[in-house]
C-alpha cells in the first residue's frame, strides 16, 4: 500500500512586487508578451496566487484532502536589506476577512490546517507559540502540524516545536532537489517520544526542475512503498496558476494521477500521525 500525503504551504495569497520583478525578467528575455501579461496582472492580483477553491475541486474529485501551513510572517521591511523585501512584501494577514474564511472554510469542511513558522520562527519559541496561538483562535482548536518557511532549521528547531506544543513537523526536506534527505524516508521521532518528523520528499520547484519528473515520481513511489512511508507532496498554493507557473497545476494533477495508478492511500498528515500514536498503543500493549 502506498501512503501519499498532499500538502500546501501558502506563502502568499496575493500577487505584489512580482508584477516587476517578473516583468523584467521576461524584458532581459526578450519575450515582451509575458511582460505585458505580468505588468497586466495587477487588476487580477488578489486572484492570481489565490487557488484555494481550484484546489479544493481537484483533491475533491480524487477523494483526497490534504493540509494547508499558513504563515504569519513578521520579518520587518528594510529598505537596505534585500532578503528582507520577499520576506515582508510578500506577506498577508490571515486576519484579512477572505483569508480567515478561507482558513475556516478549508478547517470546516475537512481539511488540515497547520502554520508555516515565519523565516525567524525556527530558532525562537516565542515566535512560534504566538503563532500557532494566533491560528489556532481562528480555527479555534489546537494545531498539530508545522512547516518552516523556507524550510528553515537548525538541530534546536525541532526541540522549539515541541515545547511551542506541536505534534509533528514536515520540514525534513532538500530546497533544490526531490527525495529523501539523509535518507531517511519513514517518519521518525527525534525525541524517542510523540513528536513525529514526516520528511518532505517532493516539493514543487524541486520536482520542476527535475529532468526526468516520471522516472523520479516512480522512484520514490517505489522506495516509499518499500519503506512503508509516507509520500508527502508540497504543492505552494500561489503555484496553480498557468501563465505564472507554467506546467505546475498540470504536474500537481499527474502526481496524484500516478500515485491513484498505484492504488494509494491519500491521507492528512494528522491522520496518519493519529495512526501512529494508536499503533504504537497497541504496539505498547502487547509488549506488556
Ligand atoms: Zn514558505
Amino acid at each position: 500500500m502506498l501512503k501519499v500525503s498532499l500538502t500546501h504551504d501558502v506563502d502568499r495569497t496575493e500577487k505584489t512586487y512580482q508584477f516587476f520583478t517578473h516583468a523584467l525578467r521576461a524584458l532581459q528575455k526578450g519575450d515582451m508578451r509575458s511582460a505585458g501579461y505580468h505588468m497586466g496582472s495587477w487588476k487580477r492580483r488578489k486572484q492570481v496566487y489565490w487557488n484555494f477553491e481550484d484546489i479544493m475541486e481537484i483533491e475533491d474529485r480524487f477523494g483526497a484532502r490534504s493540509t494547508f501551513f499558513f504563515l504569519l510572517e513578521s520579518y520587518p521591511f528594510n529598505l537596505f536589506k534585500p532578503k528582507s523585501w520577499k520576506l515582508s512584501l510578500g506577506r498577508y494577514d490571515i486576519h484579512e476577512k477572505r483569508i480567515a474564511e478561507i482558513i475556516q472554510q478549508l478547517d470546516a469542511t475537512g481539511w488540515e490546517i497547520g502554520l508555516h513558522g515565519s523565516w525567524a520562527s525556527y530558532n525562537s519559541l516565542e515566535l512560534l507559540k504566538q503563532e500557532k496561538k494566533i491560528l489556532e483562535a481562528i480555527v479555534g482548536h489546537p494545531i498539530k502540524g508545522i512547516r518552516q518557511h523556507y524550510l528553515n532549521w537548525n538541530e534546536n528547531t525541532w526541540h522549539l516545536q515541541k515545547q511551542a506544543g506541536f505534534q509533528y513537523d514536515t520540514t525534513w526536506g532538500f530546497t533544490r532537489k526531490t527525495g529523501y534527505r539523509d535518507n531517511k524516508v519513514k517518519p521518525f521521532a527525534p525525541f524517542n517520544d510523540h513528536f513525529t518528523v514526516f520528511p518532505m520528499a517532493i516539493m514543487d520547484s524541486c520536482y520542476m526542475n527535475t529532468p526526468d519528473k516520471r522516472g523520479e515520481l516512480r522512484k520514490l513511489i517505489q522506495v516509499t512503498r518499500d519503506n512503508d512511508a509516507i509520500l508527502v507532496i508540497n504543492w505552494h498554493s500561489n503555484n496553480y496558476n498557468e501563465k505564472d507557473f507554467p506546467g505546475y497545476r498540470k504536474a500537481y494533477i499527474e502526481i496524484i494521477e500516478a500515485c491513484k495508478a498505484e492504488d494509494a492511500r491519500f491521507g492528512k498528515l494528522e491522520e496518519f500521525y493519529e495512526e501512529m500514536m494508536e499503533e504504537r498503543k497497541s504496539d505498547k500493549a502487547l509488549r506488556r
